[in-house]
This record gives structure tokens, sequence and C-alpha cells, in this order.
């Protein structure tokens, strides 16, 4: 049984490691995903991330989080990392590293964003753009265990373009096992659009369901006024706060 208090993760030693770019692979126009050889990886849980640690010639590091987007059963460890024009580290990662290039990671962080096939459903994940990585992690995972538990994912993004893994998602939910993804658009839709076109709010999110009453565990994960927007909304609709898990990407909207 669990002690009280204890992290739901066993913590490894925060060690720094040299990684190598295997393959980069253009999701969007704004947002790659890079698969990395790790040296001794020690495994992760599905919504765990990393930190990703540059350092320049003349000796100046940057540090930033970024979420693995594979499951613990893929071989490669892979982060998605979308763009931030003005950014300091976004634009190299998603940008300028090619395949044969070295950084450093440290990792796997994070003990409470997490979900594993054992611990069952129904689950819903509700993902605010970039946010949608941790909780790709917890839907490649389900997949590779046939997990079968009852999984409503709601995606926002502001246009169809901007959805990361369409296809695959795609492919996943139409094998009937018990996934059912949902988008939104904020921003502009396709012609013919019939999905939801506003940001998440409690309605959509009582539409969209598993119910309070069901207690799903909830995975909330994007910009921050996105995640508190969608933590409030839940807890009107009765859902346990200890239930509803979030990760904040950063300070500003998406
Ligand atoms: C636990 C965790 C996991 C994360 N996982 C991912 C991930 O899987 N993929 C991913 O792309 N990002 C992820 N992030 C965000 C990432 O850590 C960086 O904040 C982001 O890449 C911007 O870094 P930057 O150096 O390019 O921008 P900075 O130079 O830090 O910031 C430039 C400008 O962009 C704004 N900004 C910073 N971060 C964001 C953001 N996330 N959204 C909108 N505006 C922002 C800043 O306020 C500033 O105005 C995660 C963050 C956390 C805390």
């Amino acid at each position: 049984m669990a002690t009280p208090g204890a992290p739901l993760v066993a913590p490894v030693p925060l060690v720094w490691r040299l990684v190598t770019v295997v393959e980069v692979v253009d999701e969007t126009p704004h947002a790659r995903t890079l698969a990395l050889d790790v040296p001794d990886w020690p495994g992760h849980v599905a919504g765990q991330h990393l930190d990703v640690r540059l350092t320049a010639e003349d000796g100046y590091v940057a540090e930033r989080s970024y979420s693995i987007a594979s499951a613990p059963e893929d071989a490669r460890v892979a982060l998605t990392v979308e763009r931030i024009d003005d950014g300091e580290v976004s634009p190299y990662l998603a940008g300028e590293l090619v395949v044969g290039d070295q950084f450093e990671v440290r990792g796997p962080v994070g003990g409470h964003f997490t979900w594993r096939a054992q611990d069952g459903g129904p689950l819903l994940l509700v993902a605010g753009g970039s946010g949608l990585v941790p909780l790709m992690a917890m839907v490649r995972h389900r997949a590779a265990r046939a997990s079968g538990a009852a999984t409503e994912l709601l995606v926002s993004s502001r246009e169809r373009e901007a959805v990361l893994y369409r296809d695959e998602l795609e492919r996943l939910a139409s094998a009937e096992d018990g996934l059912n993804v949902v988008y939104t658009l904020t921003r502009s839709r396709p012609a013919g659009w019939s999905g939801y076109a506003r940001r998440v709010d409690a309605p959509m999110l009582a539409e969209v369901g598993p119910a309070a009453s069901a207690s799903p565990r909830v995975f909330v994960c994007g910009p921050t006024p996105f995640v508190e927007a969608v933590a409030d909304a839940l807890v009107s609709l009765g859902h346990a706060a200890e239930n509803v898990h979030t990760e904040r990407f950063g300070p500003t909207g998406g």
C-alpha cells in the first residue's frame, strides 16, 4: 500500500545525460518531434518531463522543461517542441537541431502528473496546444498496453493545422477500444467544420464527459491561463480537486 504523502513515482537520481538526436519529424508548421537516443535511460512514466540544458560556446546556459511524448514502451525518448518565435530555446530545438546533434537532458522528472495502465479509467484528458504532449504519452501507453480504459481526449487548438499527432490520433480513435477524441478549434475552422469552435468551458466539459459522478482521473495540460480556466470549470462541475491533475507549460495565453 502507498505511504500517505509519498511521491507516486520513485525518484531517480538526477544526472545530466548527453543525448543524440536520431530523428526529426515536422508535426505542424510550428512544432517538431525530436527522437532521442538517451544513454542509460532509466525509463519513465507517461506524463513525466525532462529538463533540457543547452550550453553555448561562450558558456551561456539555458534550461527548459519538455514533456516526454513517447510511451514508456518506446525504445526511443521523444519530445515535441512548439516554436515560440521570440523564445530563447524552442526555436533552436524545433528549428535548428538536426539528426546527430547533441544536447543534455536530466530526468525523468515529475510524479503527480502521471498515469499507468494499471491505474485504470475512466480518464478525461484536456489539452491546450502543445499541452497535448504528455497526454499523448498516456494515450500511446494506453494503446501499447491494450488498456481499454474509457478515455475522453479533448484537444483545444487555434486551428486544425496546429493540432499535433492528428493522423495518429485518428488511427488510435478508429480502433474503437474506448478512446474518443474531441476537438475544439478556437481561431479558424475548415469549411464544413461541425465540431466545437470556442474555448473549453464548463458546458463543453459536461458534454464531453465523463461526468464527475464517474470520478474520472482528469489530466489538464497547456498554457497557464488555459489550465486554470479548465480546472476551475471542472471543479464547478463537481469534479473532486484531488482527481484533477494539472501541468502548466508557460506564463502566457496560447
Ligand atoms: C513541465 C513542463 C513541460 C513542458 N513541456 C513542453 C512540451 O512538451 N513542448 C513545448 O513546446 N513546451 C513545453 N514546455 C514549455 C517550455 O519549457 C518552454 O517554456 C517553451 O519552449 C518556451 O521556451 P523558450 O526558451 O523558447 O521561450 P522563452 O525565451 O522562455 O520565452 C519567450 C516568450 O514566450 C513566452 N512563453 C514562454 N513559454 C511559453 C509557452 N509555453 N507558451 C506560450 N508562451 C510562452 C514567454 O513569456 C516570453 O514572452 C513545458 C514547460 C513545463 C514547465
